[in-house]
């Protein structure tokens, strides 16, 4: 099993200087092993690392190489699949089923940025000034800092990683000190893949030291961060101390929106993926769920009895949907929504903690709570855990005030049969990515990210490509 006491800085797995801490499985609560914690040294070490790969050829690569290089770590991914998942889920409790096809998206993802290494084209700017050729090059940013959280470690380092790569960045990534193994697994397998060294430098360790390390440190030029709202703020804050570049993919509270003339039924298992799915630890969760008030009880019986089919369990049998928490903190902090509902709100389906063999592990049953409004607390904040809100409204104006009613806007989804009322909502809701009649569609060549306090930049498509380039004019005079 991949050692997370090393860091890999420069083509080398070294082992920390830091202090250690235990790394744990969420399914048992026992520790797994350790990891170090990277201190400031050995961030700057992974830096200057990266530099030196910039610098020495990285940056100026021929794009075949980059492409070439991006296929054949997909190609190690694919092939990887089965133990980067076990490795996922023994580290972050996230279903097998899940974590495998958390590879195989990376695979794929990996695939389509290694075919834009050669379409990364500038243009030629016809001026008034006839006697001047002016053009401009798209050239990679520098030296980046991916940092990711823990809930889908694999798959938020790759949209970073594969992106940053084919436009000829290098990297320094810090995984969540919560679920570090499976991007550490994956950085073994750019090793395989024969990248120049110090084209992907890994250090393990915390937010507050590391990370902070990171985010301060004047050799980086880019900081691509993937977590919640208020470290995404300070991250922010942080980087623009000496200018750097920073894309944020932060929290979400999104409303998925049912229409009476949806298709009840589906809208109604689906409404519970759309939530439950990583255990409710999904900055996309659909955890407000807007239902029409026509149809509000005869829906939330459906959703209520729907939620019953996702039980709690070992998250590495294949049949397991939802999986504990990642942690026994995350766990008392979602029980707290759970028993505030039972005052202010009906619990209507889960929201217990499962007995017998789960009981060592952060386990909780997914829970349905209706009768819930959009100022309450369960309402406003991310509680980042399988609980599912309903929300009545009354007609479609009423829908979208209350899906708009909310600091973030990451997601939002609308049920309806009626084409145009889909297409106006979309329209209408202030979010980054809007379902119909769906929710989770996600693909390599769509652009992904947040309105408002869910973030700045986008994931994903051509867009993110603009994140990880400069665009530099060149104005020629013709003599
Ligand atoms: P978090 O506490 O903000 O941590 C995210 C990452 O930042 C972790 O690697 C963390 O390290 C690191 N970090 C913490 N403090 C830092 C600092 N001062 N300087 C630099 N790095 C620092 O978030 P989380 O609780 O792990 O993740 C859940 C949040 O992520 C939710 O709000 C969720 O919505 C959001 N998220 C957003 C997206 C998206 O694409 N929009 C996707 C997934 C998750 P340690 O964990 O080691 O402390």
């Amino acid at each position: 099993m991949t050692s997370a006491t090393q860091h890999y800085i420069g083509g080398e797995w070294l082992e920390g200087a830091g202090d250690a801490i235990p790394t744990v499985n969420p399914a048992t609560g026992q520790g797994i092993g350790d990891i170090a914690i990277g201190t400031a040294e050995e961030v700057d070490r992974a830096i200057a690392a990266a530099r030196a790969a910039f610098e020495g050829g990285w940056g100026r690569s021929a794009p075949a190489e980059r492409r070439k290089a991006l296929l054949r770590l997909s190609q190690l991914v694919a092939e990887d699949a089965m133990e980067l998942g076990r490795v996922g889920t023994e580290d972050s409790g996230m279903p097998f089923s899940l974590t495998t096809g958390e590879a195989v998206f990376a695979a794929e993802y990996l695939e389509f940025f290694a075919g834009w290494a050669d379409r990364l084209t500038g243009e030629t700017i016809p001026l008034n000034q006839t006697e001047v050729f002016d053009y401009t090059l798209r050239e990679p940013v520098g030296v980046v800092a991916a940092i990711v959280p823990w809930n889908a470690p694999l798959s938020l380092t790759i949209w970073k990683l594969a992106p940053a790569l084919a436009a000829g960045n290098t990297i320094v990534t810090k995984p969540s000190e919560l679920a570090p193994l499976a991007p550490a697994r994956l950085v073994e397998l750019v090793a395989k893949a024969g990248l120049p060294r110090g084209v992907v430098n890994l250090v393990h360790g915390t937010g507050g030291a590391t990370g902070q390390a990171l985010i301060e440190h004047p050799g980086v030029d880019k900081v691509a961060f993937t977590g919640g709202t208020e470290t995404g703020k300070h991250v922010a804050a942080t980087a623009a101390k000496t200018l750097k570049r920073v894309s944020l993919e932060l929290g979400g509270k999104s409303a998925n929106v049912v229409f009476a003339d949806a298709d009840l039924d589906t809208a109604a298992y689906q409404a519970c993926w759309a939530c439950f799915l990583y255990t409710g630890q999904q900055c996309i969760a659909g955890s407000r769920l807007l239902v029409e008030r026509a149809v509000e009880e005869e829906f939330t019986e459906k959703v209520a009895g729907a939620a019953g089919a996702f039980v709690a369990g070992d998250p590495m049998q294949p049949a397991t949907q939802v999986g504990p928490l990642i942690s026994e903190r995350q766990l008392d902090r979602v029980l707290g929504f759970v028993e505030e509902a039972r005052s202010t709100a009906r619990v209507l389906a889960g929201g217990d903690r499962p007995g017998g063999e789960l009981a060592g592990g952060y386990f909780l049953q997914p829970a349905v709570i209706g009768g819930v409004t959009n100022e309450m607390r369960l309402a406003r904040e991310e509680v980042f855990g399988p609980v599912l809100s309903i929300i009545p409204f009354d007609d479609e104006a009423d829908a979208i005030r209350i899906a708009n009613d909310t600091p973030y806007g990451l997601a939002g989804g609308v049920w309806t049969n009626d084409v145009n009322k889909a297409h106006r909502v979309a329209r209408a809701i202030r979010a980054g990515t809007i379902w119909v009649n769906s929710w989770h569609g996600l693909n390599p060549a769509t652009p992904f990210g947040g309105y408002k306090a869910s973030g700045m930049g986008r994931e994903g498509g051509r867009e993110v490509l603009a994140s990880y380039t400069e665009t530099k004019n060149v104005y020629v005079q013709l003599r």
